[in-house]
């Protein structure tokens, strides 16, 4: 239904009518701010189940950024800042790009495409994994359904001491197909998602040990001197916490250490403050949020699909989109849903969030 209106909408031309028409008489301004994992090029995911990990391709990036510049001023994390604060008036829409997790291809792919569209952004360090091959649980996770043999995963189904309740979704599942590999990759992951990270590792630990699957291709992570490079480039990076926990699975000292080991290492290694911070998952709930009202960062991002008003009193739960729609029509029609919400937000928000979703993994 949304492809269908979005196509006929921008082939007859309203979309351009309407978004011209609220650009002249609008006098209000609002905040977007895009979140981005991996942008790849697709070549190097040979497999049904690597697709998983691919983010999104260069091809869809690029026409998604084009098109929301058109419309929203690129903006940086500190203009972000003093336009939540209420200080700074602003003369358009402002968008903020930003990747969390800290990938390579973050600088190789995304950050030539955005310097040549002169788009800054910010890029969300989970420091544990910078600078090394570790890969993230659920990179592991694939990683394994898609090497396992059916006999393992028998043995897997067998010997392994689940967590309670996982036994039996975990004997409905199979490895026969791609088809039952991608279902079971899914219904896994959304499972272990619910654990603590620790047990989550530990169990990928006792998995690869019995089926001797051991992901050794490691994760195309920065390196520190890639992270200099990335802000000698005007771009900023920002906090995603040490070890990538789900904050409101972890003790509120867990929170703590979290966040401000995750500060200290980029101040020491870098020598730069960080001054905004991603949720991992975008995971947050009033208690965590707190705990970042009194951390050193001033910003702090969820991935609730929304947009960010001037004097936001959710500072430290600001909201994030992921723009899941990748044609020309879709991605404006998108547009001008963000920019009528200034007008009816309580029409055009539950909208958004329904057509959008929070962004479920990582
Ligand atoms: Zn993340």
């Amino acid at each position: 239904m949304f492809w269908l209106t979005s196509h006929v909408a921008y082939w007859t031309g309203l979309t351009f009518f309407a978004l011209s028409l609220e650009k002249a008489l609008s006098k209000s301004h609002i905040a977007i701010v895009v979140i981005y994992h991996r942008i790849t090029d697709g070549d190097e995911f040979p497999t049904p189940l690597s697709e998983l990990q691919r983010g999104d391709s260069v091809e869809v990036f690029e026409r998604q950024i084009k098109c929301v510049r058109r419309w929203f001023r690129p903006s940086t994390i500190g203009e972000l800042i003093g336009f939540v604060d209420g200080k700074d008036p602003v003369d358009s829409d402002l968008f903020v790009v930003t990747f969390d997790d800290g990938y390579r291809d973050n600088l190789t792919i995304a950050a030539p495409i955005l310097m040549r569209l002169s788009v800054p952004a910010v890029v969300f360090l989970a420091t544990a994994f910078i600078d090394t091959s570790n890969r993230f649980w659920w990179v592991r996770l694939t990683d394994l359904l898609q090497t396992v043999s059916p006999v393992h995963w028998d043995r897997i189904r067998a010997e392994v001491d689940w967590p309670k309740g996982l036994q039996p979704l975990v004997d409905s599942l199979t490895v026969g197909t791609w088809d039952d590999r991608r279902q079971s990759r899914r219904v896994l992951g959304k499972a272990f998602f619910r654990l603590e990270l620790d047990q989550t590792v530990r169990l990928l630990d006792e998995l690869e040990a019995l089926t001797g699957t051991r992901g050794e291709a490691g994760m195309p992570m920065l390196t520190w001197k890639e992270v200099e490079e990335i802000l000698e480039k005007g771009f900023d990076v920002g906090g995603h916490t040490e070890n990538h926990p789900l904050l409101t699975r972890v003790s509120p000292d867990v929170v703590v250490e979290e966040v401000e080991k995750c500060l200290s290492v980029i101040e020491s290694k870098v020598h730069v403050k960080p001054v905004s911070f991603a949720y991992p998952a975008g995971d947050h709930a009033d208690e965590v949020v707190r705990l970042l009202e009194q951390s050193n960062f001033q910003v702090s991002f969820t991935a609730r699909p929304g947009t960010i008003s001037p004097g936001s009193p959710d500072r430290h739960a600001l909201p994030r989109l992921y723009l899941s729609v990748e044609s020309r029509p879709e991605i404006l029609a998108m547009v001008l849903l963000l920019k009528l919400s200034k007008h009816v937000p309580s029409v055009i928000l539950p909208l958004l969030r329904k057509s959008l979703g929070d962004f479920a993994l990582v």
